[in-house]
């Protein structure tokens, strides 16, 4: 956030009971982008949009930046629950995404920083440069040609992305790099110029649906859903949930999602030297085949941005400011860096550490939906690959809201239900586990230069 172009003042909180035609819980990207679809495409229509913090306080300003068309189900896995066609028409519909997002932000004068150069998935044993082959036949089994995702060689992956040890990689061009802090805010202002309200300072305690009145009912009870505030109650006849990570503060949330963290780290700017070495010339987002997710991305300004999983899960699914900086996860990214790109300097300057929650849901399957009966819409459980998918989950919520019979409201992510977490302490050892698990299993194929079997097995446990 400290590099965003407003001084980040919050704007006024409710002051009191209002009643609107849609109120939108949580001003990140989903909740925006699902406000400013609406707001286009019904300009009469009273919108609000309600935030505990400020816009873009959540993971929608603090995350690595990849714009990308990346979905946290396999293509398979979705194919095996939803049928061929309905998993190629989502992947499309992702990759789709990244230029809308391009179209969007240009045509709102949205200064992100937005460069479509691609994201380079390195491999570095001989064992993820399987897992790349493998990515590649997949992709082929379902329609995906080489302007989808082509294998590099040592040689081409290395002029690109200037890592260490590279003996191949796969390119995908679907992803643009992203200043997400830029963009969030950004969006907040376009939205309020379509005329939409956004609360700030102002905490949800709890969303009630709207209850059918019945005929004759003498108590009268409201066609409206209420949205129960520390600052006043909202009523609105559609409530849409856009609060990802910290769905489980809500209540009889707890389990919806587990807010599991990632974490990031930026270097101050590096120099022409180093980049002439490493590449990135066309700010591709860069990471490699190993289980354990890292990202990373060279910024407009010329830093590295940095991040991975692998911060413990907080029990009872706890989201607090203080998770966001762990000194152990930042530290290992730190040496993940420096074994990544040995040509940074030795006194490398860390300008900034951060984190925050992603929401992962009991079947990693993100989805989006509008429950007609009671007027109450969601979008989220996008794991880690939520900043494209959240701009395709708000076109998709506003066509639902305007009752649009459209391609988007019937992807095979439409009305998805994930299985709830199990109660703890079964969640907290369950996540955890799993978290170990793909750290050993990274450790594992180094050592022993074969696939982990483990890593396999608590894949498929989780369905991908
Ligand atoms: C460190 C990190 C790196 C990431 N990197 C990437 C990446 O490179 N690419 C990618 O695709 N995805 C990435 N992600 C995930 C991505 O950022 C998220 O999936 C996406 O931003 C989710 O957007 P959202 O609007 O649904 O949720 P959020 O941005 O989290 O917004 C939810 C909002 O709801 C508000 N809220 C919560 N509870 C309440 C309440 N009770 N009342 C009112 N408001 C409330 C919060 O304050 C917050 O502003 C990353 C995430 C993190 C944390």
């Amino acid at each position: 956030m400290s590099s965003v172009d407003d001084d980040l003042t919050p704007r006024p909180a409710l002051d009191g009971d209002t009643d609107v035609d849609v109120c939108v819980v949580g001003a990140g990207y989903t909740g925006l982008w699902t406000a400013y679809y609406l707001a286009r495409a019904r300009p009469t229509l009273r919108i609000a949009v309600v935030e505990a913090e400020i816009a873009g306080y959540g993971a929608s300003g603090r995350n690595g930046g990849w714009c990308s068309a990346l979905f946290p189900q396999s293509v398979s896995a979705l194919a095996r629950r939803h049928g061929r066609a309905a998993a190629v028409a989502l992947y499309r519909a992702m990759q789709a995404t990244v230029d809308e997002v391009g179209a969007v932000t240009a045509a709102e004068g949205i200064d992100c920083d937005f460069a479509k150069g691609g994201t380079i998935t390195m491999a570095r044993t001989p064992v993820q440069l399987e897992r790349a082959r493998l990515d590649i036949q997949e992709a082929r089994e379902y329609g995906f040609t080489e302007d989808d995702l082509r294998l590099l060689d040592a040689e081409e992956a290395a002029r690109r992305c200037g890592a260490a040890g590279v003996l191949g990689a796969t390119y995908t061009p679907h992803c643009a790099a992203i200043h997400p802090a830029k963009l969030v805010r950004g969006l907040a202002r376009a939205v309020e110029r379509r005329g939409v309200t956004i609360y700030e300072r102002t905490r949800v305690q709890e969303i009630r649906p709207r209850t059918t009145v019945r005929q004759g009912d003498p108590t009268g009870t409201h066609p409206n859903g209420t949205v129960v505030t520390d600052r006043g109650t909202v009523r609105a006849a559609t409530v849409v949930r856009a609060t990802e990570g910290y769905t489980p503060t809500l209540p009889s949330m707890r389990r919806v999602v587990a807010p599991v963290y990632s974490l990031m780290l930026s270097t101050a700017p590096l120099p022409a030297s180093f980049w002439a070495e490493v590449g990135l010339a066309r700010r591709e987002t860069f990471t490699d085949h190993r289980h354990l997710i890292i990202y990373g991305q060279r910024t407009a300004d010329d830093r590295l941005a940095f991040g991975g999983r692998g911060a413990p899960y907080h029990f009872r699914s706890a989201v607090r400011p203080e998770f966001d900086r762990d000194a152990a996860v930042h530290a290992a990214l730190r040496e993940t860096l420096a074994e990544l790109f040995p040509s940074l300097p030795d006194d490398l300057e860390i300008t900034h550490h951060w984190g925050g929650p992603l929401g992962v849901p009991r079947d990693w399957h993100p989805s989006v939906g509008l429950d007609q009966r009671t007027g109450v819409g969601w979008a989220g459980g996008y794991v880690g690959d939520g900043v494209g998918t959240a701009n395709l989950a708000g076109r998709t919520l506003a066509d639902l809201i305007a009752g649009a019979d459209s391609e988007l409201v019937r992807l095979p992510w439409v009305g998805h239900r994930s299985p709830r977490w199990e109660p703890e302490p079964l969640r907290w050892l369950g996540v955890n586990a799993g978290l170990r698990v793909m750290t050993a299993a990274d450790a594992e194929e180094a050592r022993t230069g074969r696939p982990s079997r483990r890593a396999a097995l608590f894949s498929r446990l989780l369905g991908g």
